[in-house]
């Protein structure tokens, strides 16, 4: 697997500007060989065992340093350039953990923070995989119709509180085994409730797939 990330490293990425590192801001590329090659890739898994509507969850990397940065830097600084790269590791993480699931859903947001942020990492995410593992995408059924606030400063009770009830799914995902992307997984609140929007829409299968989590949660670890 290391090969594979040196060699994503070494094409660099298309870029408009001259790039600089997101963790260690070396001029050169979006994520530069040195940073790259400290992302903790998970062992193959799959969390399997229900937490909330989701059958189970797999991760690609452990979202700590650079990994971590990328995300930030993805999320909320326009980093977009990094979604090829991100995406191919999701794809590993895909590829690892052999999740069922023929439609990639991305994690939507609502449209007023689509409109703050100019775009959706989870669905730049979830169409790369997609493209990649040859699934097809759905980014239009399942909609995120109430706006929350950001979870990342809320514990576990107030994050599922938050969004519960702030998902909901249209018809075109009944019988559909889905493949739900988000890009962190923290305490899978989140996860849970968009899978709960599917599952009432007659959802066949909902498994989940993030590029990270935090490290230290144990398997049992859901925060649910
Ligand atoms: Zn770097």
């Amino acid at each position: 697997m290391a090969i594979a990330w040196r060699r994503l490293a070494e094409a660099g990425l298309d870029l408009l500007y001259p790039p600089r590192c997101v963790a260690c801001r070396r001029a050169g590329e979006w994520l530069c060989a040195g940073c790259l090659a400290q992302v903790r890739f998970l062992p193959p898994e799959r969390r399997a065992g229900a937490f909330g509507a989701v059958d189970g969850a797999a991760s690609a990397a452990y979202s700590e340093g650079p990994l971590r940065e990328a995300i930030h830097g993805f999320k909320y600084e326009g980093a977009r350039a990094l979604a090829p790269l991100l995406g191919e590791m999701l794809y590993a993480g895909w590829l690892a953990a052999r999740l069922p699931g023929e439609v990639v859903v991305p994690v939507p947001l609502h449209p007023r923070r689509l409109r703050e942020r100019g775009y959706n990492q989870s669905q730049l995410l979830a169409r790369e995989l997609a493209r990649l593992a040859g699934l097809r995408l759905d980014d239009r059924t399942l909609r995120r119709e109430r706006h929350t606030r950001p979870q990342v400063t809320l514990n576990a009770a107030e994050r599922r509180a938050n969004v519960e009830g702030a998902f909901g799914c249209g018809p075109a995902l009944a019988g559909e085994a889905v493949l739900l992307v988000d890009d962190v997984f923290t305490t899978g609140a989140t996860l849970a409730a968009c899978a709960a929007a599917l599952k009432a829409a007659g959802a066949r299968s909902v498994w989940a797939l993030t590029l990270a989590r935090a490290p230290g949660l144990t398997q049992s670890g859901f925060g649910l």
